[in-house]
């Protein structure tokens, strides 16, 4: 029998009618547990718990929340090899990239307890005599967070630390997929010292606990990463409640990475291996199209091919895979969907694609890549999420530019080159949140700003010190002494 997990509201573990298996996607035979499903009435007890903390938390002196914060993060570092093989259990990344997931959630915590002692305002004297205006930063209130599953314990993390930091009191919805990293996140948060009802967890299905939770009257604002459509349900929701709420979403990517003719090759492989297919190509970030210029085209591919010959796809939490499985059965089905797509486009599936059989059963894909893609085909424009990248062949670097921007999307863009006029006009033109030049489009630092343009992000920056942007509001304030 699988050990059950009832969410956590108010500080205390609440069971609920109904509960869902959680999958290890490796190894569809294994059970990690049987995770609680919030009700709307759950949502709204977490949320009557974290109005009603918040006056308290709001009142907490920087040192407090600052000595909170370290606690959890340094227990995360301590923990992150136990985390991180939970993480990679769960999701299906490998036990490495599970690790370095815990500890980067460690790193973000850390970096916003220090953030606890460096918020402040400012002093400015009025045009008025013997008036001053203080400009300060107030939390909202109660925050919800609303995760996807692809780093079940770094974007929950990066999204609760600066909520705290500022201090919010949280409502948080983690993906159906991934609880168990939730749970974890929630648990460790709470033993550094957290109050009740400061951070609650409610754990289900989006169409009923995220929904409640977006046109809730006591969550002041919410912060959500998933897909362009559900943003903008979660965005009409935030704004047709009352009081609106303020939001923040971060959505998806069809980022592209330019290879130019100069530059290193076995960089550009390495960039585009890792780009395109490592976390099995389910990253916002993941290099989804390879635009690649004449000269170099024919050499480039040849050397790909070959270092994705010599990948290991299997068992996440085995020693020696690359590459894990995907996450569930429903997103395999939509790879293979759009691998056949490809295919009656017109596109040809140069290497891979092909589902792989293993004992015990798991959601294993062969990477795939298409060659002969156009960017008018499905491949190139529509975001997939899986390990599927679309190679283009231009004949420069303009034609590269207009390519790598033919987009809705605008999440990260990267370019291999050698030649530092083309780096710095791509840095300058492409038009994404993210620049990389020589290094894969995804793979980020947690010190600094985070986000796309056009569909990709809507709102502030998360990450780093511009994260205080969405966390809190700006309050001005006349004095005259007397
Ligand atoms: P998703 O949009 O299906 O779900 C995201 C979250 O929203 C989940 O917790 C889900 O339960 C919840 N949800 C679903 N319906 C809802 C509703 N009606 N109201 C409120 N909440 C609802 O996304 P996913 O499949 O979990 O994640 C993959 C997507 O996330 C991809 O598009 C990917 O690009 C994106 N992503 C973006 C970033 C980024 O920072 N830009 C990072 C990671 C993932």
């Amino acid at each position: 029998m699988a050990d059950r997990y009832p969410n956590l509201i108010g500080g205390e573990k609440m069971d609920s009618q109904e509960a869902t298996a959680n999958i290890n996607p490796s190894n569809t035979d294994d059970v990690i547990g049987e995770f609680a499903q919030a009700s709307r009435q759950d949502v709204d007890a977490a949320a009557t718990a974290a109005r009603e903390a918040f006056p308290a938390w709001a009142r907490t002196t920087p040192a407090e929340r600052h000595g909170i914060l370290q606690r959890a993060s340094d227990e995360l570092v301590s923990r992150k090899n136990e985390l991180g093989t939970l993480l990679s259990r769960e999701e299906g990344k490998t036990r490495p990239e599970g690790i370095a997931e815990v500890t980067r959630a460690g790193q973000v915590l850390s970096f916003f307890a220090g953030e606890c002692l460096r918020l402040g305002g400012e002093l400015i004297p009025s045009v008025r005599p013997g008036v001053s205006v203080e400009v300060t930063r107030e939390p909202l209130g109660v925050v919800g967070v609303i995760t996807p599953w692809n780093f079940p314990t770094a974007i929950p993390a990066w999204k609760i630390a600066p909520a705290l930091a500022c201090g919010n009191t949280v409502v948080f919805k983690p993906a159906e997929l991934v609880p168990a990293s939730a749970w974890a996140l929630t648990e460790v948060l709470h033993r550094a010292g957290l109050p009740a009802g400061v951070l609650n967890l409610v754990m289900g299905q989006g169409s009923v606990v995220g929904s409640a939770m977006a046109d809730h009257p006591d969550i002041a604002a919410i912060t959500f990463t998933g897909s362009v459509a559900t943003g903008q349900t979660v965005a009409a929701a935030c704004v047709a409640s009352r009081p609106m709420k303020k939001m923040q979403l971060e959505m998806g990517g069809k980022n592209p990475l330019v290879v130019l003719d100069d530059a290193d090759l076995d960089t550009a492989v390495e960039c585009a291996v890792n780009g395109s297919f490592f976390s099995t190509g389910q990253r916002c970030t993941a290099s989804s199209r390879l635009i690649v210029t004449d000269g170099i085209y024919d050499t480039f591919i040849d050397a790909l091919t070959r270092r994705l010959d010599g990948l290991t796809v299997d068992d996440a939490l085995k020693e020696g895979t690359d590459i894990g499985p995907v996450v569930d059965q429903s997103q395999l089905q939509k790879d293979f969907e759009y691998i056949q797509i490809g295919q009656s486009e017109g596109a040809t599936l140069h290497w891979g694609g092909q589902t792989i059989e293993r004992t015990p059963p798991g959601h294993y894909l062969q990477p795939a890549l298409f060659t002969d893609v156009n960017s008018r085909m499905r491949i190139a424009r529509e975001e997939i999420f899986g390990p599927i990248a679309a190679v283009i062949r231009v004949a420069n670097y303009a034609e590269a530019l207009d390519i790598a921007n033919d987009t809705q999307y605008g999440l990260t863009a990267g370019i291999c080159t050698t030649s530092l006029k083309y780096a710095s006009d791509f840095r300058r033109n492409a038009q994404s949140g993210l620049t990389m030049v020589n290094l894969p489009t995804a793979g980020l630092d947690y010190h600094v700003p985070f986000g796309g343009m056009k569909d990709s992000s809507y709102g502030p920056r998360e990450q780093g010190r511009h994260a205080v942007e969405f966390y809190t509001s700006l309050k001005t304030s006349y004095v005259r002494p007397e």
